[in-house]
Formats: C-alpha cells, structure tokens, sequence
C-alpha cells in the first residue's frame, strides 16, 4: 500500500511480540510501549529538512545539519496515545504536543470527540498523529479529518499495529498521510479488535481490563 511503512527492524517487532502475549503485566506493556515509541518516531522523522549552520567543535569548525523548520507537533489520541507520547517526546524534546480526546462508541464503533487542544500555527508543522492500534480507521479519520479543518497540511500517522481495513480508510481519506507502523495484521474481529493483535491497549497500559 502506498505511503505505508512497515518498521520492520527486529527490535521492534521482538518488543511487540512481548506486547502481543497476554501474560505480558500492565508495567512491562507500558515500558515495552515506551522502548518502541522512539524507534517508530525515528523512521517517522527520517525525511525531515535540515539546515547547515556554523559551529565550532573542540577541534575546528564545520557546517552541522539540524532541524529545520517549525517545531513539529505530535498529537497522542487520548488515551491509549499517551503511552507513546511521553517517549517521544525524551528523543524530540523540542516538540509541540497537541491532545485528541477521542472514543470509539461500543455499539457503533463511530469515533466520538471529546476533548480537543493544540499549538497554534499547525499549518506550518509536521503534525504526527500518534495512536497504537489503528482498527477500523475511525478514530484516525475522525482525527485527520479535524485537525485538516484546523489547518495541518503536513500530517503523518504512527501506530504500532494496524489492520488492512484501518489502512484502507485512512488511505482513501487521506491518500498522503504517510503511515508507520510495527505490524499489518490479519484483520478485524466482529468487535473490531485487530487480530491477532494484542488486546485494548489503552486497558492494557493503563491496567483498567
Ligand atoms: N483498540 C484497541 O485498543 N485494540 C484493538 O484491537 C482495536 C482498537
């Protein structure tokens, strides 16, 4: 699938193989979560505009590349995105970070806003929304198609599992959002759970099964 980007690195999938076992405690999916965060952002990131600048180093001077640009803005959708957030945010401590509340109805599977808040200026950032397990697509949808409204133009999306029919709907909504992600799994259970996925994960980072 085009703008898809499987993270494929053994590490990563070695992490959420542990994720997936339903043995795995609550504190060791909330660490496990937190390792593999920063290793999704870095392949997210990896297409990033730098800038030369002068320095000196203790030897001579140079020209050193950093970011350029405005400060990205990641956006964690409440509340099983708050486990990669923070992570995230110790490797790229210079971000912005937005809030999404947004819940899946149970009967419906419909996404539902409840709480919304971001930096100004998200036209010119690299928006990143950021939410572990893209099911049916709904809430992702629902989230792009908001902060669209708000003005992000640059929008990029990582989760650490997905569905085909999750990335079928982003990708027809949103045809250049590119999508990283740990693993594409089978598909969806009648409850929309990817399988074979690995559970809720809000309940399972939170410990609220
Ligand atoms: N949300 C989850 O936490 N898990 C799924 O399998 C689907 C949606």
């Amino acid at each position: 699938m085009k703008n898809v980007f499987v993270v494929d690195h053994p590490l990563v999938q070695h992490k959420l193989s542990l994720m997936r076992r339903k043995e795995t405690p609550s504190s060791e999916f909330r660490r496990l979560l937190r390792e593999v965060a920063p290793l999704l952002l870095y392949e997210a990131m990896r297409d990033s505009d730098v800038e030369f600048r002068d320095i000196e180093t203790p030897v001579t001077t140079m020209q050193a590349p950093f970011l350029a640009g405005k400060k990205p803005c990641i956006v964690p959708v409440l509340r099983a995105g708050l486990g990669f957030a923070d992570a995230m945010v110790d490797i790229a401590p210079f971000v912005r970070v937005g809030h999404l509340g947004v819940y899946r109805d149970p009967e419906t599977h419909q996404a539902v806003e409840y709480f919304y808040k971001m930096p100004p200026d998200m036209g010119s950032r690299l928006v990143i929304l950021v939410d572990p397990m893209l099911a049916t697509g709904n809430s992702a949808t629902a989230a792009l198609t908001r902060l669209t409204e708000k003005g992000a133009v640059r929008l990029k999306l990582i989760c650490l599992l997905a569905s085909p029919e999750g990335l079928r709907k982003v990708g027809e909504a949103f045809p250049d959002v590119a999508i990283y992600t740990g693993a594409v799994d089978r598909g969806l259970t009648d409850h929309a759970y990817i399988t074979p996925g690995l559970g809720d994960a809000g309940d399972r980072l939170f410990g609220t099964a």
